[in-house]
């Protein structure tokens, strides 16, 4: 067994510890306050080659494998989350249903794109009545001679007003849904009758968008079925295959999340001073960190053994969602703690802890809620 991270991969992680602790955590706070991420930053993330951390060489990106990715998303969760989602939308769900099922073609026209950041992208699954039951989606695409006709409503969508383009996930046949009836089209901002909706006001992860889309008579060609004609109907296993990876990019960015509020209730424990002594001689204080640095230990190793069995090209769909599961609640045991090592100041808005508090409470929610990998396991578990 070889444990040793490659040299490619570490230098890599020090670029990004060094792009985070100089350019995005001095920042972090004005982006929570503002909600806003500034261009300059968006324009460094381009530069360091962060929108194609996931597509390969051939379409522009550094295609650097699914442990690279996590060793990336590890780093950059450990300032705030608003950073993360803005690559990893774009690099990871917006953009993947192209990349494993799409035709030449739109390979070569979008990633590139997306690679270099130029285009943002974003993934519309969840609707008002399809979030965890996501094949009982309503929105419709009708044929009508070499066009689809898209009508409906997407809630939810992260990077829905920055993204240029969006995967749409659509019914195409009522009777078949998910056995042949769910299509994936990409559609691209400015086409007439796509527009964005009502910006959701959410608990936290301010500074990245989660938006409405409106699909009202929205005409798309064939050419924009990911993967074309071929695929017409086969929509529902592009989206599932997006969320398989995607599981394991957002584990690693809890786990990044949960080092960083270790690090953070250490340094504080041993300064903070009650009693005439440090709170860290304290015996329950010293127990959780030492719980806190178990779990991370436990899920650092899960993380990387799942990211290393899917470069073998692995199926991971089962430990994808052990993955997430345990990542996500992890981290938010993580963080209550780190809250009641900070005592009253960990519930104020002048340090990190409280935004990660309530940041780190989505993770448990999106991209398959913690009850549905547990049913995704137990189906694992239990098929023939
Ligand atoms: C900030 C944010 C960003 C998001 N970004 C995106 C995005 O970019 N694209 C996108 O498509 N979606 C996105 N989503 C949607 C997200 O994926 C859904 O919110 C999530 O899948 C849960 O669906 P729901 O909210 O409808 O909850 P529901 O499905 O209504 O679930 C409610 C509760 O019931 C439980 N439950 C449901 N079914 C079962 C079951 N069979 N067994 C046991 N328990 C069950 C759930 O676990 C949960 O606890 C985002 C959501 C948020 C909050």
């Amino acid at each position: 067994m070889d444990f040793e991270i490659p040299e490619n991969l570490r230098i890599m992680q020090d670029t990004i510890r060094r792009f985070v602790n100089q350019d995005l955590e001095p920042i972090s706070q004005k982006v929570e306050e503002e909600d806003h991420m500034p261009e300059e930053i968006v324009q460094q993330m381009r530069e360091l080659g962060l929108f194609g951390l996931s597509i390969p060489e051939e379409y522009g990106g550094l295609g650097i494998g699914t442990l690279g990715e996590c060793l990336v998303y590890e780093e950059l969760s450990k300032t705030n989350a608003a950073f993360r989602s803005r690559i990893g939308t774009s690099n990871g769900i917006g953009s993947m249903g192209i990349l494993f099922d799409g035709t030449e073609e739109q390979k070569q026209k979008y990633l590139p794109r997306i690679a270099s950041g130029e285009w943002t992208s974003c993934f519309a699954l969840s609707e008002p009545e399809a979030g965890s039951d996501a094949g009982n989606i309503k929105m419709t695409a009708d044929r009508d001679g070499d066009s689809f006709v898209l009508n409906g409503l997407k809630h939810f969508i992260t990077n829905g007003d920055v993204a240029d383009i969006a995967t749409v996930i659509a019914l195409t046949d009522k009777e078949k849904k998910t056995r042949g009836g769910i299509t994936a089209f990409v559609v691209e901002k400015g086409t007439p009758g796509f527009s964005v909706g009502t910006i959701e006001r959410k608990m936290g992860l301010r500074g990245s968008h989660t938006c409405e889309l409106i699909f009202d008579n929205c005409r798309v060609a064939v050419e924009q079925v990911i993967g074309g004609a071929p695929l017409i109907g086969q929509g529902f296993k592009t989206a599932m295959s997006v969320l398989d990876k995607g599981r394991l990019t957002l584990g690693a960015s809890a786990l990044g999340a949960a080092q960083k509020l270790l690090d953070l209730s250490i340094e504080y424990a041993k300064q903070r001073v009650q009693f005439g002594k440090p709170i860290a001689q304290f015996q329950s204080v010293g127990n959780m960190l030492a719980d806190m640095a178990t779990e991370i230990y436990a899920a650092r190793q899960m993380l990387y053994h799942a990211a290393w069995l899917r470069d073998q090209d692995k199926k991971v769909i089962r430990e994808a969602s052990m993955v997430k599961l345990f990542c996500t609640e992890m981290a938010c045991r993580v963080v209550d703690s780190a809250v009641q090592i900070f005592g009253g100041m960990g519930y104020m808005k002048d340090f990190p802890v409280e935004r990660f508090y309530r940041d780190l409470r989505l993770y448990r929610l999106y991209e398959g809620t913690s009850e549905i990998q547990r049913l995704v396991i137990a189906r694992e578990l239990t098929k023939d």
